[in-house]
């Protein structure tokens, strides 16, 4: 008989597909590593196992503790799922920007959700930053994992992301594009796949006009997940050799286009990573494999992204397309 001892056994070792239609006159192959059969439906179930594990080992989560964490839905998720298993609670502080359904995810698994407004400065004692420090500090056996400065984030992905991708390649993969939000998955992935490759391997973020690492200051844009108004630990600097800014319209009309004409039902940041990946394609030959990382599912967006009155309402869509509201 085959199967997972439990649901956490089946984090990881998600398969590539090419696409076909969105690289129409395209020379190289260009394969997207789909994130979102993950067991809680998205790249973080990754860290979330990590980080758990090696606070167990230091002895920072002890038995029946309370995780603490400011995430935008997926990190909660993945650690709800560990914590379901292993008998944490889980309380989860989330920017007003993410989607009621996400939020909702969360609280499907028990854990309580905190909402605080987007609009407001890290430092703000209303950030969802501040809020979820008070939170640690207020709950007795809190610990945090803090995704953007946890060293077992990138490490994840340095030992489950960047292996799979090496080796499902058969090393042949020469371009690596993935979205940025932590960095954790850019700078262990990449990390893992530069030493493999003897530095040949390129590596390409993806980040939300506006956003720092693409020289911004964090100006509010709409794709959720990725971009900082800081700069993150998790984030490795030396890793990335380009960063290719998308705008909101772009990464949604890339996002619909992914579930239309590839048949891939995925998240605002799916599309900013392939619209990213598509531009640093333009210049590559037939002999260059490019991975693009699809982070998590669209279901979390049926009521933005793939609402043609919601992407109306910010004037992403033509005139005509929104016709049939
Ligand atoms: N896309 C989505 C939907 C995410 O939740 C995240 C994580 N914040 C990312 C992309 C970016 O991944 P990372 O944090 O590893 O940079």
């Amino acid at each position: 008989m085959k199967y997972a001892e439990s649901v956490v056994d089946l984090v990881g070792g998600t398969p590539l597909v090419k696409l076909n239609a969105l690289t129409e006159g395209l020379a190289p192959l260009v394969l997207a590593k789909v994130e979102y059969v993950n067991p809680g439906g998205s790249v973080k179930d990754r860290i979330a196992l990590k980080m758990i594990e090696a606070a167990e080992a230091s002895g920072e989560l002890q038995p029946g503790g309370t995780i603490v964490e400011p995430t935008s839905g997926n990190t909660g998720v993945g650690l709800a799922l560990v914590a379901q298993q292993r008998g944490y609670k889980c309380i989860f502080v989330c920017p007003d920007k993410v989607s009621e359904d996400k939020r909702n995810v969360l609280r499907a698994y028990g854990a309580e959700v905190v909402v605080c407004p987007t609009a407001v400065a890290p430092d703000d004692p209303d950030s969802y930053y501040s809020v979820s420090d008070r939170l640690v500090r207020e709950t007795p056996g809190a610990w945090k994992p803090d995704q953007y400065s946890n060293p077992n984030n990138p490490a994840s992905h340095y030992a489950s992301t960047g292996p799979e991708i090496w080796a499902d390649t058969d090393g042949k993969i020469t371009h690596f594009v993935a979205g940025v939000g932590t960095g954790g998955t850019i700078s262990g992935t990449g990390r893992y796949l530069k030493e493999q490759s003897g530095g040949k391997v390129q590596v390409i973020g993806a980040d939300p006009e506006g956003s720092v690492y693409s020289g911004g200051t964090g100006r509010p844009y709409l794709v959720e997940g990725v971009g900082e108004d800081f700069w993150p630990d998790a984030y490795d600097r030396d890793v990335a050799d380009r960063i290719v800014p998308v705008s909101d319209a772009e990464s949604f009309e890339v996002t619909r286009r992914l579930a239309r004409e590839e048949g891939l039902l995925v998240g605002g940041s799916c599309g900013m990573a392939v619209a990213a990946a598509l531009e640093v394609a333009k210049d590559l030959t037939a002999d260059d494999v490019l991975v693009v990382l699809l982070p998590d599912g669209g279901r979390g967006y049926l009521s933005k992204i793939f609402s043609d009155s919601w992407m109306a309402s910010y004037g992403f869509l033509a005139r005509d397309d929104s016709a049939t509201v």
